[in-house]
């Protein structure tokens, strides 16, 4: 059943623009829809987009705790600009005194499994309550961001929230992401400049060097696939 209205809805949607996306989509009423922003060069089109256009729909962030000082200022820059609520959810108090008093600050250092451990009481325990009672999850995940995002469709079930996902700017270049921003004047982390592509948490990011992979960035000392378990998907 899901597969099947994946592919209705992939089908359907593989040619439309943004505008026409967003319209066919609030026509659909698939229930209540959640935008998750980390106000990333691709979440910003999409803040930009759905603010200005009035669609009811929730945008909401994770405040790991952890973040640039840079990533403050363009959020505070973006409520600011569109004078709009952008919902934050932050990590459980009592988990994160526990995982310090255990392990210290930095124990994300040591092994992928306090990484996990570090993200998944930062992340993904407070985004599990951001989508609680959400139908529909809308990312600004771009296929180029990754070789594992490059086979990420316009929607796509995601195994971990039970939720369908809608990715619009999936097949978009970062030509045309910069494009937008510039055209709408739409605010930017000032680190894309310092060659930070991809910005998540102060400690785990660097900036990449050139014709490195956009998310070489994050957790650079690890050999994994650089996600943090926040998109998992059939
Ligand atoms: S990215 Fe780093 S600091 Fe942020 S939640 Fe994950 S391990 Fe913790």
């Amino acid at each position: 059943m899901e597969k099947e209205l994946l592919k209705e809805l992939n089908e359907s949607f593989k040619n439309k623009n943004l505008q026409e996306a967003f319209d066919a989509l609030i026509e659909l009423k698939l229930g209540k829809m959640a935008f998750s922003t980390s106000f990333g060069q691709e979440d910003q089109v999409l803040t930009d987009f759905i603010f200005r256009s009035d669609y009811p729909i929730t945008i909401f962030t994770l405040d790991t705790g952890r973040l640039f000082e840079e990533t403050y200022e363009v959020y505070h820059r973006t409520v600011n600009k569109y004078d709009k609520l952008i919902e934050p959810y932050f990590p459980d108090a009592k988990k994160v005194e526990a995982l310090l008093a255990k392990k210290g600050p930095n124990s994300f250092y040591s092994s992928v499994e306090n990484r996990k451990e570090c993200c998944g009481i930062r992340k993904i325990d407070p985004l599990q309550k951001a989508l609680r009672g959400v139908d529909l999850w809308i990312t600004g995940l771009r296929g180029g961001q990754s070789h594992f995002r490059e086979n990420f469709d316009l929607f796509q079930y995601d195994t971990s929230f039970g939720l369908i996902k809608f990715n619009p700017l999936v097949y978009w270049s970062l030509e045309e992401v910069t494009a937008y921003l510039e055209q709408y004047n739409v605010p930017q982390n000032s680190l894309h400049k310092k060659n930070y592509p991809s910005i998540g948490c102060a400690p785990c990011t660097r900036p990449v060097e050139q014709g490195e992979d956009i998310r070489s960035g994050r957790w650079w000392w690890e050999n994994s696939k650089k996600e943090c378990g926040l998109h998992q998907q059939d």
